[in-house]
């Protein structure tokens, strides 16, 4: 196989303590698995969660990151559906059992087996990895690596945050206006829905994004919205959110929760849940979720927002997303060659309306 024997990766060898680059043996790809050269990397509040040992029993020493976008440079065995050279996307579900009721019944987001990317398997924080290829999805050509990247968590996670908030919603409040929220929100406003956003209190910047991306309000998470919601997305990781956001929909809302980790939600009285309001979580993606959502990504298309970071700078990176400073989503650019360091934007090449901001943060 004509690619290089070691790779540099950035590894978790124990929680609680900052990624190390080290030079790692390139994988080989199993039966059924893609090499991939990755490309870009997207760092999530999941990574975050991984680090400070809030979901436990990772992988250990592990290699982060579950939003890849790459190029196939090797297969396995048995390979379907991708060649050599294709691009290639790689999300947080990394595999499933395929025989439990839940992979039977249609919600292999919820398999009793399943294995994730970049936590129970190695992920995309590296210059090389392998994924089993029947869970990697075909990247529209209209996104380049660095702004597609976003869509693999940020966005699946939130396309099913959205769908689980009701077919018939038109005002939906979302709270914490992060990744999935600034391609959640241009999902919403495409087929005219109302967004209402919150953010961490005083966070003008957050809330002026927001209304460049079409929500029709945004303010701080304790204010109330000027009318009630139909339904509330949290992806924040704040317990106390639930109870605001109960405040805020109308009677038989439904408030999402769409993170994987979340503080302890406190007590609150029953009559903000009757009234048959509703509160879920979401949890993982299907492999459908992401189909749809990469299609209406590109049809719409949503623009991403994206900072980019070296591979070394992961550490960074994840300290901007902890800080809540990154604006849009933080991405590692990986093998491009072009960063020297420092923070760069990036949008769709060939959109001249692509979404773009330069280094102080400001639209241009
Ligand atoms: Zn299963
Ligand atoms: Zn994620």
């Amino acid at each position: 196989m004509a690619v290089l024997k070691k790779m540099r990766a950035m590894v978790m060898e124990t929680a609680g303590q900052p990624l190390r680059l080290k030079e790692l043996a390139v994988p080989h790809p199993g039966k059924g698995q893609v090499l991939i050269r990755v490309r870009a990397c997207g760092v999530c509040r999941t990574d975050l969660h991984i680090i400070d040992g809030e979901l436990d029993k990772p992988k250990l020493p592990l290699i982060l990151g579950h939003e890849i976008i790459g190029t196939v440079a090797g297969m396995g065995e048995g390979v379907r559906g991708f060649h050599k050279g294709n691009r290639i996307g790689v999300p947080w579900l990394g595999s499933t059992c395929g025989t439990c009721r839940y992979c039977t019944e249609g919600s292999e987001n919820l398999c009793e087996e399943a294995r994730f990317t970049g936590y129970s398997i190695d992920g995309g924080y590296a210059e090389f990895t392998v994924a089993d290829q029947r869970y990697c999805f075909h990247i529209p050509e209209s996104y380049d690596d660095t702004a597609a990247a976003p869509l693999l968590c940020a966005g699946l996670i939130g396309y099913r945050s959205y769908r689980l908030a009701g077919e018939k919603l038109e005002k939906l409040g979302i709270y914490g206006f992060g990744a999935a929220a600034h391609i959640i929100t241009q999902v919403a406003v495409y087929p005219e829905k109302r967004v209402y956003a919150f953010t961490r209190p005083g966070d003008t910047a957050a809330q002026e994004f927001a209304r460049e991306l079409g929500a029709v309000w945004a303010g701080d998470s304790t204010n109330s919205p000027p009318e009630p919601l139909d339904a509330a997305i949290i992806f924040a990781p704040v317990g106390s959110l639930v109870v605001d956001a109960l405040r805020s929909v109308r009677k038989g809302g439904t408030v999402v929760c769409g993170g994987i980790h979340m503080s302890d939600i406190p007590s609150f009285p029953y009559k903000l849940l009757w009234e048959e309001r509703i509160v879920r979580s979401v949890a993982n993606l299907t492999r459908r979720d992401g189909e749809e959502l990469l299609a209406i990504a590109s049809r719409i298309p949503v623009k991403t927002a994206v900072e980019l970071f070296p591979l070394e700078k992961a550490n960074e990176a994840l300290n901007k997303l902890r800080k809540g400073e990154v604006r849009g989503a933080a991405v590692l650019s990986i093998g491009n060659g072009s960063l020297m360091g420092g923070i760069h934007f990036a949008c769709h090449p060939g959109t001249s309306t692509a979404l773009s901001v330069n280094s102080s943060g400001d639209p241009l």
